[in-house]
């Protein structure tokens, strides 16, 4: 088999590609760098050059050869090169007739526990989205911000007795909502400093999350180090990491209890399988990043399937709604109980509906973050 074409796609807000061969077998694939995915997309074009007439078999040998030619990787290159990991994934596992994951060593669940995204710029609509999600089956929740969700052009500003104290109070008006039916995944989106991130972790304690995702910016892993050294809920980090070397820095230093490989990021199924057997040998659990598309989640429950570590999958909302409806056919099935089915589908177990590319026009990111009442820039 031979590949005869490497086509990024951009469609919605989503760049996927599609890896064509002489088989007529076609892969897909996703990258995870959403805030450049013009210059993923290049990138995919250019490693699609030297993929035209390979065999997509040799998947580890590519991926090391693309890796390696030269000096340059981050986000929008190893997106790219994730999204082409995960189609000859999904090319190599439509040729043998199975699903991915069954070529990594089969699966080890049915099921994979997810947890839903809650979105609200006031404590009510938060409130009422957990209680939403806990309606319909969902067993945790996560995007869960302690802050609010407020429109980046609105200025921020609290005192810092406000800031704590009220991001205290308001996971306890979470828990309070739904009691211990349903895991509050904690994400502070990496707006505090390390003795803030102390504070705030010591004060919601008593509520019992899940984890308490990017306290701190994660360019520094001592400074993350810190923060789980000094507090007793789990930190989940890992988002923004595009290679095994950078969860190992975290791994090293015991500061990370759930690591966050973003599948579409951190070199495709090949990655996050190597990062899930890293956090093995310590035992971390896994939670995949998942912001994306549908396809994005197929290649999630690859890892899922068959990592016995995993812990819990992103699920973001809305995936049964149109465009994503309209872009492809096969999205994961939720069981009503709060997990998705393990797919059985050959590859990932999920293909772009005819019409799709004519159909479902692509929405540029712009640059565009919030600012302090002072008019610097704030993490948020
Ligand atoms: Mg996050």
């Amino acid at each position: 088999m031979k590949i005869t074409k490497v086509e990024p796609l951009f469609l919605d807000k989503f760049l996927l590609v599609q890896v064509h061969t002489d088989e007529g077998i076609i892969g897909l694939g996703e990258s995870g760098a959403w805030g450049f995915l013009e210059a993923s997309g290049a990138a995919i074009e250019k490693f699609g050059r030297y993929l035209i007439g390979k065999d997509p078999m040799l998947i580890e040998h590519h991926w090391q050869y693309m890796y390696r030619f030269s000096h340059f990787r981050g986000a929008a290159i190893m997106g790219a090169l994730s999204a082409l990991d995960i189609a000859l994934w999904d090319i190599a596992g439509k040729h043998f007739g199975v699903p991915a994951y069954a070529l990594l060593g089969g699966k080890v669940r049915d099921r994979a526990r997810v947890y839903y995204h809650v979105f609200g710029d006031t404590t009510d609509v938060l409130v009422k989205g957990i209680v939403d999600a806990k309606e319909r089956g969902f067993t945790a929740v996560g995007h869960l911000t302690p802050f609010l969700d407020e429109e980046r052009d609105v200025p921020y500003f609290k005192t810092h007795a406000s800031k704590i104290n009220d991001a205290i109070d308001t996971v306890g008006m979470y828990r309070d909502a739904v009691g211990p039916d349903v895991d509050l995944c904690i994400e502070i989106h990496r707006r505090m400093t390390p003795t803030e991130a102390v504070q705030l972790g010591l004060g919601i304690e008593k509520y019992t999350p899940y984890f308490f995702e990017d306290p701190v910016t994660p360019d520094n892993f001592d400074e993350m180090a810190y923060v789980a050294s000094k507090i007793n809920i789990p930190i989940a980090t890992g988002e923004r990491f595009t290679s095994i070397w950078e969860f190992e820095q975290l791994l090293s230093r015991n500061a990370v209890q759930y690591v966050r490989p973003d599948v579409c990021l951190v070199g495709g199924i090949t990655g996050a399988k190597k990062i899930a057997a890293l956090a093995e040998a310590r035992h971390v659990g896994v939670v995949p990043h998942n912001p994306l598309s549908p396809v994005s989640t197929m290649a999630c429950l690859q890892i899922a399937a068959g990592a016995p570590n995993f812990a819990l999958q992103e699920y973001p909302i809305g995936e049964e709604i149109p465009p994503k409806s309209d872009m492809v056919d096969g999205s994961a099935e939720h069981d009503g109980e709060g997990f998705l089915m393990i797919p059985t589908r050959p590859g990932i177990g999920i293909d772009l509906k005819p019409g799709a590319k004519e159909n479902v026009p692509m929405v540029p990111r712009e640059v565009v973050t919030r600012l302090h009442k002072d008019g610097s820039v704030i993490d948020q």
